[in-house]
């Protein structure tokens, strides 16, 4: 089959729920997603925890326990499997939409071409997340292989000269994790001060690695170079070279504007380049196709996360169902 009422493109927490309201008001629907199930939790440190608990990370009714009241990316994946599984969620993986194209065929208002398939359908939700793009400094040496913009875990960088660029949640966990397997961190960081959202029970280790000198930090400050065994950094005091094996670069990411505008979504002028979309419905400018999930931050990425963006499953698939009713 290759018409549905609604295509869903990406298989994240937020796809998975539009999946499961759809389905529960009756709609034929297909999930898309060009890689693994959750694919973003999976690429996510392996000893990652979440500053949500685990209640508020649940979907579709599904009750989430986890020993701890935080639970890590394992029970996540773990978690989100049971629940495709218990709803038995209609998910093509490893499947990459690649165009969603305003076209009256087959009866359906679009046509959705992947790697592998073209589907028809009336609806089509954007959950793509933005995870698959880190933003880059775009200094000289970015390019090196010890330039890193995705950490794992530590281990790799025991007893090595690693320097960690940010100041929020992924740069220090990284920090910490390698600090504590054996690696001289140091951080640079362009405030003043280590970010007031890195997660309260982890604020006070860094900051007192830092104030120890265990982890040296470079404050109001950036990377000008990186060689293979030196960095440049810029400091208040002026250009501070130190050597260095691994740069963890914990920049942040952003969404895909390219595909963005390729689908024709509007994206607002200004540096934030947030989608357009109604926040009662998530409708864009394109009728019928909707956003879910993260996406909908543009480079805001802190703004929406997996608890505060559930409830865009409900109101887009009460949307489809008022503006399309079934016959
Ligand atoms: C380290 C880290 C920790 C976090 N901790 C928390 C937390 O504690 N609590 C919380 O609520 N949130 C947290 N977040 C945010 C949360 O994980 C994300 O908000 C969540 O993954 C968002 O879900 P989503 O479905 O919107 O996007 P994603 O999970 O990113 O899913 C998008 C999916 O779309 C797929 N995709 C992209 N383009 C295409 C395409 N063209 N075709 C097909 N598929 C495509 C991607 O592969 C991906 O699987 C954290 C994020 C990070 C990075």
């Amino acid at each position: 089959m290759s018409n549905y009422d609604v295509v869903i493109v990406g298989g994240g927490p937020i796809g998975m729920a539009c999946g499961i309201a759809a389905k529960k008001a009756g709609l034929s629907y297909v999930i898309i997603e060009k890689g693994c199930l959750v694919n973003s939790l999976y690429n996510y440190p392996l000893f990652m925890t979440f500053f949500s608990t685990s209640e508020r990370l649940e979907i579709g009714g599904a009750p989430f326990m986890s020993l701890a009241p935080k639970p890590g990316r394992q029970e996540a994946i773990e978690y989100y499997r049971r629940v495709k599984q218990m709803h038995d969620l209609n998910i093509h993986l490893f499947e990459k939409v690649e165009a969603v194209q305003s076209a009256a065929t087959n009866g359906a208002r679009y046509t959705i071409t992947t790697s592998k398939a073209t589907y028809h359908a009336n609806n089509v939700v954007i959950a793509t997340g933005f995870y698959d793009f880190p933003i880059y400094m775009d200094v000289p040496g970015e390019e090196l292989p010890k330039v890193h913009h995705y950490y794992k875990e530590p281990h790799y960088y025991a007893y090595q000269k690693v320097l960690v660029i940010g100041a929020n949640n992924s740069a220090v966990d990284a920090a910490l994790e390698t600090w504590r397997k054996g690696a001289e961190v140091t951080m640079v960081i362009r405030q003043q001060e280590i970010g007031a959202r890195v997660k309260y029970w982890v604020k006070p280790d860094i900051e007192n690695r830092i104030a120890e000198g265990s982890i040296k930090a470079y404050f109001q400050s950036s990377i000008a170079a990186v060689r293979d065994k030196e960095v440049d950094i810029i400091t208040p005091e002026g250009i501070v070279t130190i050597e260095n094996d691994h740069v963890l670069a914990m920049t942040g990411y952003r969404p895909d504007f390219t595909m963005l505008e390729r689908f024709g979504v509007e994206l607002s002028a200004d540096w934030k380049r947030c989608p357009v979309y109604h926040p009662d419905t998530m409708e864009t400018n394109l009728p019928g196709v909707y956003l879910a999930g993260v996406v909908c931050g543009g480079m805001e990425t802190h703004k929406w996360f997996i608890e505060n963006s559930r409830d865009h499953a409900d109101k887009i698939i009460k949307h489809i169902t008022i503006s399309s009713p079934l016959q």
